[in-house]
């Protein structure tokens, strides 16, 4: 069992994180129950709704449960029951239910939305936590001293370390570390998701279509009282702002012009969405994750990408191990960041490895290999190691365990 130094020696209390979503609020907690002072800057204005289901799994849901948080994640899981692949007439070509494709369900792991993981973690941390909403960090300066911030909106101030939990296109990574392009790798494909009507009637399933490269489907949400319609598609870098929303709506827009199925539907709700969220799916690679006091945690210093799955459980994962080593290290921040580094690389790595060529059977690049995807997904159930391809995501899950750092 790892031990927390003796509290009363504990140096390093003030801790200034940026970003708001998963991570954030993840290491806030943690922080805070080891004596710590976070406090939380997030530049939007207000807890950011929106984003897809995903996973919490393997190592993550044994944090969860130790946050006490294991059965309001549960009471929120989408309960996803499975997925359809259609063809352009809505036939179904292949059908997998969501157990055997991802093991969800197992061990109290669940499948929850993206803006209700981010609720609960902000209701388990706003009492305790200060957030700053609707303000973002300008300037950093560290010394022996610690590290000066200057902000958008708030006074300046002086915080004993800066963690950046401020995602795949983190500012902070980008002040302490330089530019995003030294880092970000691009996997190949862009995600684009928002909320819509249950326009198809779904019921706790998803039905996804595929042209070579592409592919749109929809999935019920919030237990069928609404449903998302997400797109994903192969593509070159695409050079436009990322923070350009109305760019991105075109952007999406012109790849599924003219596809059949229900592609039209569903793009003609984009203009009353209000929860669109577009990206490119990209990978953040670094040799390390701190520099002097700042350090990063979650998709600012890691993103595996939307095509592993595994970003919420890298995030929750990520956030608990860093605050353990700090807190094990008394605050001293030298020897818990590379306790950090150590303890979380191989997941790091196992995550990231994993998201490679997921691509092609998401949005297999010929009309044959959508034909074989279909015919794999038809046959998974009745494979022999079925149980390994299922469980594939679990066990990089797994990669490491939850350390008791109490
Ligand atoms: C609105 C939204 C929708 C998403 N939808 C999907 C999805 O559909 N599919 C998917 O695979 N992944 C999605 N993601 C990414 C997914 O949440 C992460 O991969 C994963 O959960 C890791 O979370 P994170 O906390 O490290 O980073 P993120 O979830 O990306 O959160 C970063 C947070 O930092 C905030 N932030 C950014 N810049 C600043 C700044 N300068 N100052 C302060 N705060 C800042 C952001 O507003 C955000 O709240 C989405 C993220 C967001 C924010």
């Amino acid at each position: 069992m790892v031990t927390v130094a003796d509290m009363r020696e504990m140096t390093n209390h003030n801790v200034l994180i940026s970003g708001a979503s998963i991570a954030g609020p993840a290491l806030a907690f943690w922080l805070e129950r080891y004596g710590f002072t976070p406090t939380i800057v997030e530049k939007a204005p207000a807890l950011r709704q929106g984003g897809q289901a995903i996973d919490v799994l393997g190592t993550a849901t044994e944090i969860v449960r130790r946050m006490g948080l294991l059965e309001r994640v549960q009471a929120a899981s989408t309960g996803k029951r499975g997925t359809s692949y259609v063809d352009v007439h809505g036939t179904v070509r292949a059908s997998i239910s969501s157990e055997v494709f991802n093991g969800v369900g197992a061990n109290g792991d669940t499948e929850i939305q993206r803006g209700d993981l981010a609720q609960v973690l902000y209701d388990a941390t706003s009492d305790k936590v200060d957030y700053l909403f609707g303000d973002s960090i300008t300037a950093m300066v560290q010394d022996q001293d610690g590290v000066h911030v200057t902000f958008e909106h708030s006074p300046a101030r002086t915080f004993d370390l800066v963690i950046g939990a401020d995602g795949v296109h983190s500012h902070t990574r980008r002040l302490a570390f330089g530019p995003e392009s030294d880092f970000l790798r691009h996997m190949g494909y862009y995600i684009a998701i928002y909320t819509t009507p249950n326009l198809l009637n779904l019921d706790h399933w998803e039905y996804d279509y595929n042209t070579p490269g592409t592919i749109a489907g929809s999935y019920s949400a919030r237990h069928n009282t609404q449903a998302k319609a997400i797109f994903a598609w192969a593509s070159d870098p695409i050079d436009h702002d990322y923070r350009d929303g109305a760019a991105q709506r075109r952007i999406l827009c012109d790849t599924f012009a003219g596809q059949g199925w229900e592609v039209p539907r569903l793009l003609a709700e984009l203009p009353a969405a209000q929860d669109f969220y577009f990206d490119a799916m990209a990978q953040i690679r670094m040799r390390s994750w701190s520099t002097g006091r700042v350090a990063l945690v979650g998709d600012a210093g890691y993103c595996a990408s939307p095509l592993s799955g595994q970003g919420a459980n890298l995030s929750l994962v990520g956030a608990y191990v860093l605050a353990g080593q700090l807190a094990t290290a008394a605050g001293e921040h030298t020897a818990a960041f590379a306790g950090y580094e150590r303890e979380m690389r191989p997941m790091v790595d196992a995550c990231q490895k994993f998201a490679e060529g997921v691509g092609g059977w998401y949005a297999p690049n010929s009309r044959t290999m959508i034909r074989v995807r279909d015919l794999n997904v038809r046959l998974l159930p009745y494979l022999p190691w079925r149980g390994l391809i299922g469980g594939a995501p679990q066990k990089v899950a797994r990669t490491i365990e939850a350390a008791a750092y109490v």
